[in-house]
């Protein structure tokens, strides 16, 4: 009688087999590379149980992870003596999705002409790359539970899997690929060995190859830095990262005091959640004493700093904490601290000692550090210096610190200040730049929209407030005199453009910063900014509220718009009237205030006719 069970893919997984099973992609082998991954972690696993004294199924067999090829037969086997699985564990990971990563990486595969594959154990679906190599795989695993047995899962990839019981299975997992015809030299010893030196030789488990044994076991992080070669530590990246490019920055430290902590820290070349995979976990392994204690340990960093990749190992962790209250102890806490301090030291250092990468880091991952500024009260100094803005200071494209601002500031200069727009251009053209560049006082330009909360909540660097340059309480030294309308002409045209203008406007005012601007508008509100402003009217629909406030005008009597429309508005009220508003529309744009410019374009065209019939 058989028991055999026949489940179907899921959905989202045997998409993801059509693709794997159908891929052109030319480094195959990185099969290996993820189910020995697998082995290890299994393996691994099974130390942890033991540590935290569970009763284990053949407990005397230590961790091994046997590979042994088979030419004539055309297969490669590959068994560990890990954790093994369960009847509902097999179901659940071979099968199901168990990741939120699988849709992610559809989503990258279906966008590319030639889908590289290799990234597969990034999104936590290495186990089905099985398929790029085998047409058919069988699995045989047993749970170190002592209460389970054997499973055998079997599958070709298409439609779905069988699972049988099986009996004698020993603890563990034992993988079987029969392999294609294409790929067929995976069943040679010379070449698996090749394989594996390139990519598992920091596997923490013993591996044997057809009887003998292949790699040292060694904890690379455990080591002294000046004994290891720049290529160990790019094949570990190669290891912890499943990355086959180099990391963009390695922190190799230790620490005594207050905890002692080994830790090699890698970040990636790329920012894998600018690349379509949505929202990245942390992959940071937890090790006491060199034992895996959490593979992708929760809590071991802040959540903005979730794009590191590497293996923290400190002697003060209790072996037998369990996983799941590990990430409320305050010792986990304590780590976090610690690590994350010392991470923010090193990007410091190494902006001064290698500003080109840091701005390469710096143009990768900002996103990430603002949002620590904006998240995280206790790193915002620290974080705060590892900024980089553009400033008119600087060269188009250069950014600087606002440690280098600071120290550039004249004695009179006594804030910070940034200027939100889209691009450079219209930071140099903001009627609110005016004042600035007469003052000769440096702007830093934010062209980031999340930059507006960043400095709202980093609200002063080395004392100094930092402050949105439209806030700004600043005048000329000097104005403007020559053609400039007298002040009793000019107080007139205010009264008039506030009848003119009635409702549109708060109050009309002689302004004291604007040099070759008509004129600007300000909010009334000391605190309110116009992103602010406009980000409160998209979330309510009352176009009365807060959004819709009325701003005030401010007006440049030096400049030639102003001095004629004193001169015509009693003898042609209704092109000045025009002009009035046109100039309020004007500084509504140039504060990016104006929504839908097309509001304006017949007044524009009336303007244009006119001006022609001239
Ligand atoms: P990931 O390793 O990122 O979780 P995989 O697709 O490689 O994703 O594996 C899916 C899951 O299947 C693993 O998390 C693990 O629970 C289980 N698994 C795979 N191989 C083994 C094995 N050799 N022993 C025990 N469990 C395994
Ligand atoms: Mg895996």
């Amino acid at each position: 009688m058989s028991k055999t069970e026949t489940h179907h893919f899921q959905a989202e997984i045997q998409q993801l087999l059509n693709i794997v099973i159908h891929s052109l992609y030319t480094d195959k082998e990185i099969f290996a590379r993820e189910l020995i991954s697998n082995a290890a972690d299994a393996c691994e696993k099974l130390r942890f149980q033991q540590t935290s004294g569970k009763a284990i199924h053949q407990s005397e067999v230590a961790p091994l992870i046997a590979i042994t090829t088979d030419d004539k037969a055309g297969t490669i086997t590959i068994t560990d003596t890990g954790v093994g699985m369960t009847h509902g564990e097999i179901v659940e990971n071979l099968g199901t999705i168990a990741h939120s990563g699988t849709k992610a990486f559809l989503k990258q595969l279906a966008e590319e002409k030639q889908p590289d594959v290799s990234l597969i154990g990034q999104f936590g679906v290495g186990f089905y790359s099985a398929f790029m190599v085998a047409r058919r795989v069988t699995v045989l695993s047993r749970s170190f539970d002592p209460e389970e047995q054997g499973w055998q899962w079997t599958s070709e990839g298409m439609g779905g899997y069988e699972l049988t019981p099986a009996d004698d299975v020993p603890r563990g997992t034992k993988i079987t690929l029969e392999l294609k015809d294409e790929a067929k030299e995976f069943a040679e010893g010379s070449t698996i060995e090749q394989i594996i030196k390139r990519y598992s030789s920091f596997v923490p488990v013993p591996i044997e190859l057809n009887g003998t044994r292949l790699n040292t076991v060694q904890a690379i992080w455990a080591r002294s830095k000046n004994e290891i070669k720049e290529e160990e530590y790019n094949e570990f990246y190669t290891f912890v990262g499943h990355d086959h490019e180099k990391p963009l920055f390695r922190l190799h430290f230790s620490a005594d005091a207050p905890l002692t902590i080994q830790a090699l820290l890698f970040v990636p070349p790329k920012n894998f959640e600018t690349m379509g995979m949505g929202r990245i976990d942390s992959e940071v392994n937890l090790y006491c004493r060199k034992i895996l204690i959490q593979a992708k340990a929760k809590g071991l960093f802040p959540e903005w700093l979730r794009f590191l990749k590497g293996v923290v190992d400190s002697e003060d962790l209790p072996l037998n904490i369990s996983r799941e209250t590990m990430q409320d102890t305050s010792l986990m806490q304590k780590l976090n601290k610690v690590l994350t301090g010392r991470f923010l030291k090193f990007l410091d250092e190494q902006s001064e000692k290698d500003p080109e990468a840091y701005e390469k880091f710096y143009r990768e991952y900002q996103r990430f550090l603002k949002e620590g500024i904006v998240t995280d009260f206790t790193h915002k100094e620290a974080l705060g210096k590892l900024l980089r803005f553009e400033s008119s200071a600087m060269e188009n494209g250069k950014l600087t610190s606002l440690a280098d601002y600071v120290k550039r500031m004249p004695e009179e200069q006594k804030e910070v200040f940034c200027l939100l727009t889209p691009n450079r251009a219209a930071a140099e053209s903001s009627p609110y730049f005016e004042v600035f560049r007469e003052r000769k006082f440096e702007v830093l330009f934010l062209h980031d929209p999340w930059d507006e909360f960043v400095v709202e909540h980093l609200h002063t660097f080395e004392g100094k407030p930092v402050k949105l340059a439209e806030k700004a309480d600043l005048n000329l030294t000097e104005t403007n005199k020559e053609g400039a309308l007298s002040e009793e002409a000019a107080k007139s045209l205010s009264q008039w453009l506030k009848e003119t203008l009635g409702d549109k406007v708060g109050e009309v005012r002689i302004s004291n910063r604007l040099v070759n601007s008509p004129a600007v508008v300000m909010d009334p509100d000391k605190f309110m900014t116009a992103s602010m402003r406009r980000m409160m009217k998209a979330m309510s629909r009352d176009t009365e509220g807060v959004g819709a406030v009325k701003h005030d005008l401010e007006i440049n009597p030096a400049h030639p718009i102003m001095s004629r429309l004193e001169a015509i508005r009693q003898s042609d009220s209704n092109l000045a009237a025009t002009v009035a508003e046109q100039v309020l529309d004007n500084a509504r744009v140039a504060a990016g205030l104006l929504e839908d410019p097309r509001t304006m374009l017949n007044r524009l065209n009336q303007l244009l006719e006119k001006v022609l019939a001239k």
